[in-house]
């Protein structure tokens, strides 16, 4: 099979098809050069615009190049399996063994700028027998323990299954945090839920929200102030219990993900404000709750 075929599958396999066919990132290299003498970090460099997140795509294509070369035999859907259960750590290692120099991995949000299309599909259920499973989890605790985000759902990092990850939901405390650097971990929670189910809905609340996915624009939603969930955790143990006020908030905001529903949906009113100001705007337009 023609490598460009490979590059096709295997941006299929990880629903970045859009990405691969229009930037034509790796394709294009392809036809001239031996990857084997390239290194990667150099390659990476000659294409200035290119995202971490695209970055990490050209490392995928680049590894399972590898592996059609060195490995005899190998059928291609074998390849494609492999590779996409590969733990990320172990595939940085993986290429380095190779006297290849890599740039950590590094997963950017997808957003409404990159792939409308891809945020709007709905996740489906996550199988517990499901060998990615931890491969998932390990991509959300990266993300989550470098970004300042309250939680996030796994279809914004590119994995459309139902899942999210929490990483703190006490406002006062993240915002006390942001202002102080490399105190990330201190606020992490990691809870994870799996497979959310919202049972019951209670009062209402108002809070202009934003998303990592929908860049700088903000919505202002009105949400319950409690709901009851059901969920597994990492373990398959399933948990009944209720949110509410801030969290509540949250959770709903991410529950929306799951079914390709954004905060800008559902919002009476948006606006367009980058960090700085959205920090002087939120001084006058505050979390509110209507009724409990
Ligand atoms: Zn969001």
């Amino acid at each position: 099979m023609h490598i460009e075929e490979i590059c096709l599958l295997v941006g299929e396999k990880y629903l970045l098809k859009n990405v691969v066919a229009n930037k034509k990132l790796f394709i294009n290299g392809t036809k001239n050069n031996s990857y084997d003498k390239i290194n990667l970090y150099e390659f990476s460099q000659n294409y200035i615009n290119m995202t971490e997140y695209e970055l990490g795509i050209f490392l995928r294509l680049i590894t399972l190049y590898f592996y059609k070369h060195t490995s005899k035999n190998m059928n291609i859907n074998n390849f494609i399996e492999r590779l996409s259960s590969i733990k990320l750590k172990k595939y940085i290692s993986l290429l380095r063994k190779k006297g290849y120099f890599v740039k950590p991995i590094k997963y950017s949000v997808i957003t409404i700028k990159t792939s409308e299309k891809y945020l709007r599909q709905k996740s489906s259920k996550v199988d517990f027998k499901d060998k990615e499973l931890s491969n998932y989890i390990e991509i959300l605790e990266d993300y989550c323990q470098k970004k300042q985000v309250f939680a996030i759902s796994a279809i914004q990092l590119g994995i459309p299954k139902r899942i999210i990850y929490i990483k703190n939901t006490n406002k006062e405390l993240v915002e006390r945090m942001k202002n102080k650097e490399n105190q990330t971990k201190k606020y992490a929670e990691l809870r994870v839920l799996i497979n959310p189910k919202i049972i019951k809905e209670k009062g209402l609340t108002e809070y202009w929200e934003t998303c990592a996915s929908c860049l700088n624009s903000m919505g202002h939603v009105y949400r319950p102030y409690e709901i009851e969930m059901e969920y597994y955790d990492l373990y398959n143990q399933k948990h009944r219990q209720v949110y509410k006020g801030f969290e509540a908030t949250i959770i709903a905001h991410e529950y929306d993900h799951l079914d390709g529903i954004l905060h800008i949906d559902k919002a009476d009113k948006t606006l367009i404000m980058n960090a700085k100001k959205r920090k002087e705007f939120r001084k006058t337009h505050r979390y509110n709750i209507i009724s409990k």
